[in-house]
């Protein structure tokens, strides 16, 4: 747009200053006029041509400004009407001129005279001026119809008539005249002397404001919602006390607090108890009714009423029946049911719980959980089991504050509850399991918990009330001992549980859980035979596990085929065989490995420990031509790598002893494998078998076949103990070996193999590697290896006479 032109016109005129209020051009406006000076200012002025120049004062509060307490921009307007009013006050009609800017003061007394300078700006009505303008004065036009409608504050007749004015200048004044914002905004338009610029500014402050009121409609909408609902909630509750009075019938919480105080009087409880309940029970009855926290109060009541806080059960300490139910209940495990016998024999003589908790230590399966069930009910106490796997939080012993959304007790208050008295036998299953995270500690709540110098005063986080916990009897289970917290460990009494045989397994079967799953499915005992020859075959090829649970889901598949075939009225007896059992049970699960067929140079047998059991392992090793690299196959653990590596150091430096080429490092590369390759494998029980495995490949001199071996090698060629003797020694039996190796110190291990199993092998006890060798290689050599014997049946074979060296006699090859 190009410039305007700008003319300028002074003059001298009386000054009156204006409190929160501005006057724009062309719009008439009444104030009032109270100050003396102002007064005089209109009288001077009513003495001329009328015309005074008005200016905003920059504080309202000052009551006589000076030239720095006005604005610099006023406007010139003409007096239309004075009217006298009570108390010397004038109110006046004003009609405002044109702006002007308030040039130099020229008398301050008896009232402000000032030169007023008025600029005139004048467009030349180029095209592009006039379009430019015009798309401003619309947009300016369409924000102000905005502004109408939301703010609803502006007369309609006001609105049309100032949307009628062509004028841009005049425009921006009459719309800036008529919005309500503050004096500042409105000077700023008022001191805008150019019109395209005025209609700027205009604009800006006008999408501001419509901005806010869209906001604040939304708020208002919100909150007349808000009262609405109250309002209602309000009348419909006020109508409900109207109903129930009219009825005669008591206010509904009145009558609920009556129920809680039967309640209180009809159980006993601890003082602290009923103290606390009477307290909450005299908040509830001062809130509203349906209210949400009214709700938790009640909760909070209900959790209270349901403990067991005095109630118990008559325990009872008979040897003689704690034994009888212990046997009824369990075949076999006599270690343990005679520590259990002890443990409960110097209960009765101390009458205290005070002391180490029984943790019952064993693999899945094995009657640790049927066990605690058992004892419970010898000593007459309530059963509940509170698994502890999993739980990582400290929240879940001890309960959330009541402060939380939806608290809780823990769950140690929750198998109270459970239990229904406040001395059961409380399981706490799986205590290895636990973890503990940024959350807390669960260990150290559960410390507290078996504590019997703390626990009678337990103190979950929702009750906020001491529980007594010291007639808990506490007992706990676990896989294994090596996850558990070393403080709680301490506290324990370990009863360790070993697997079953497959005898014992049998046996269990046919007294507990083939009458036990026949009773459960509503069977006759002579609806169902099970041949001893078809349990055998359940134990070694469907279930592959230490304990007998899934023995007793596969029991339980055939007594619901059982109950099918009764019911069709095929039958009335079914009997299952062992040539029959593919029939009830599908093809068979698992195959167990057997002994190797022959004896093989670079294999040999190892025995493994894991958690459903033990099982035998076959180590290969395969030597080829190359540069000394060792080669680990089979998912092996780090710790079995490093036995590996401790093994082919013990060989390098004995190769003279064994009359092994001393450099074979340097020639060949080692490749050892451990098949089932899927499944991982790691510790260092291993390591005689590995040692055992590469001598045969080096020397060429098979291992015989019908020998296992377990122990840990030093580079000095030692053996070291090894745990899960019971459990590798009854896999190496059902595989079908004859000779088992394993260290001397294990010795001790040898009475937990029952009777019958130890009969059928032989033990050898070792503390060093050349009984091993000497036990497990086919040919007995002396030390210096005669290299004529034994080399026939050999698969490799290796020349060790020094003169001629292995490479070059080919010595090395698979057959
Ligand atoms: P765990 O708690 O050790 O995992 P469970 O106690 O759940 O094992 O035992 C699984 C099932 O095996 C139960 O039905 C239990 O009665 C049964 N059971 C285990 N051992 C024996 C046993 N020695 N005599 C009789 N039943 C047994």
């Amino acid at each position: 747009m190009s410039e305007p032109k700008k003319s300028i016109k002074k003059r001298v005129l009386p000054l009156l200053p204006l409190r929160g209020l501005t006057v724009f051009p062309y719009t008439t406006i009444p104030f009032e006029v109270g100050r003396v000076k102002s007064i005089k200012a209109l009288e001077e002025a009513m003495l001329n041509d009328q015309l005074i120049l008005l200016v905003t004062q920059k504080d309202a509060r000052v009551e006589s400004p000076g030239k720095n307490d006005i604005y610099k921009v006023g406007t010139i307007s003409k007096v239309r009407q004075l009217l006298q009013l009570p108390e010397d006050n004038i109110r006046v009609f004003v009609e405002g001129i044109s702006r002007a800017e308030v040039g130099e003061i020229i008398q301050t007394e008896p009232f402000f005279k000032a030169e007023a300078i008025e600029k005139l700006y004048t467009y030349n009505d180029s095209d592009e001026s006039a379009i430019e303008m015009e798309a401003l004065r619309r947009r300016v036009l369409s924000a102000f119809e905005e502004y109408v409608r939301l703010s609803n504050r502006i007369p309609p007749d006001i609105a049309l008539s100032v949307m009628s004015i062509e004028d841009p200048g005049r425009l921006a004044d009459d719309i800036a005249q008529n919005i309500m914002v503050n004096v500042n905004l409105k000077q700023e338009i008022l001191s805008e002397f150019n019109p395209k610029n005025r209609l700027e500014k205009l604009l800006v402050i006008l999408l501001r404001e419509v901005d806010i009121l869209e906001v604040e409609k939304n708020i208002n909408i919100k909150v007349r919602k808000q009262i609405d609902k109250m309002q209602r909630e309000y009348y419909l509750r006020e109508q409900l006390k109207a109903i129930q009075s009219e009825l005669g019938d008591k206010d509904g919480i009145t009558a609920e607090i009556e129920e809680y105080k039967e309640k209180l009087k009809a159980e006993k409880f601890p003082e602290e108890v009923e103290k606390k309940v009477l307290k909450e029970l005299d908040r509830l009855a001062k809130m509203p009714s349906g209210s949400a926290e009214g709700t938790v109060v009640r909760t909070y009541l209900d959790w209270i009423f349901s403990l067991p806080w005095c109630r118990k059960t008559e325990e009872v300490i008979d040897l003689e029946r704690a034994r009888a139910i212990l046997d009824e209940d369990h075949y076999g495990l006599e270690k343990v049911k005679e520590r259990i016998i002890e443990y409960l024999a110097i209960r009765k003589l101390k009458n205290t719980l005070k002391g180490p908790i029984l943790c019952l230590v064993g693999p899945p399966g094995v009657g640790k959980t049927s066990i605690a069930k058992s004892i419970a009910r010898a000593l007459n106490r309530n059963y509940v089991r509170m698994s502890l796997g999993g739980i990582k939080d400290e929240a879940e012993i001890r309960g959330h504050r009541r402060t939380y959304v939806g608290s809780m007790p823990g769950r140690i208050i929750a198998a109270l509850k459970q239990a229904g008295s406040n001395n059961p036998l409380l399981l706490l299953d799986e205590i290895d399991k636990m973890s503990s995270d940024f959350r807390g500690d669960p260990a150290s709540a559960m410390l507290e918990v078996l504590d019997g110098e703390q626990n009678f005063s337990f103190r979950d986080h929702y009750l906020e009330l001491p529980f007594d916990l010291s007639d808990v009897m506490f007992l706990t289970t676990a896989n294994t001992l090596e996850t558990i917290p070393r403080p709680l460990l301490d506290r324990m009494e370990v009863i360790q549980i070993s697997s079953y045989t497959d005898e014992e397994k049998v046996n269990i079967a046919a007294r507990h859980l083939v009458p036990k799953q026949i009773e459960f499915h509503g069977l006759k005992k002579s609806n169902l035979k099970i041949d001893e020859s078809a349990i055998r075959d359940i134990i070694n090829y469907y279930t592959r596990e230490a304990g007998v649970r899934n023995l007793e889901r596969e029991i339980a598949s055939i007594c619901r085929k059982t109950a099918c075939k009764l019911v069709s009225k095929k039958t009335k007896t079914v009997k299952v065989t062992s040539s029959s059992l593919e029939k009830f049970l599908g093809p068979h699960k698992y195959r167990y490995d057997k002994a190797n067929e022959k004896d093989e140079v670079g294999v040999a047998t190892g025995l493994a420990w894991t958690p459903v059991g033990g099982d035998t392992l076959s180590i290969e090793v395969t030597l080829m031509k190359g540069s000394g690299k060792l080669e680990l196959t089979g998912h092996l653990g780090d710790v079995m790598k490093e036995s590996a590596k401790a093994a082919v150091s013990f060989i390098r430096s004995k190769a003279q002893q064994f009359g092994i080429d001393e450099r074979f490092y340097d020639k060949y590369d080692i490749h050892i494998h451990v098949p089932e390759g899927a499944i991982p494998k790691d510790g260092p029980s291993a390591g005689i078998t590995l040692a055992t495995a590469m001598v045969s490949a080096l020397t060429g001199i098979p291992v015989k076949k019908s020998v296992a071996m377990t122990g840990e090698i030093t580079l000095r060629g030692r053996v070291l103990p090894i745990g899960g003797l019971k459990e590798k020694v009854l896999a190496a039996h059902r595989a079908g070996i004859k000779t088992i190796i394993f260290p001397l110190e294990n010795k001790k291990d040898v009475e937990d193999i029952p009777e019958n199993i130890r009969k059928q092998l032989k033990f050898v006890y070792v503390e060093n590697m050349e009984t091993v060798l000497n036990t497990a290689l086919a040919v007995k050599r002396e030390i210096h290896l005669d290299r004529s014997a034994g080399t026939e049946e050999k698969e490799f074979s290796i020349v060790l006479d020094s003169t001629v060296s292995a490479e070059s006699s080919n010595a090395i090859q698979t057959s």
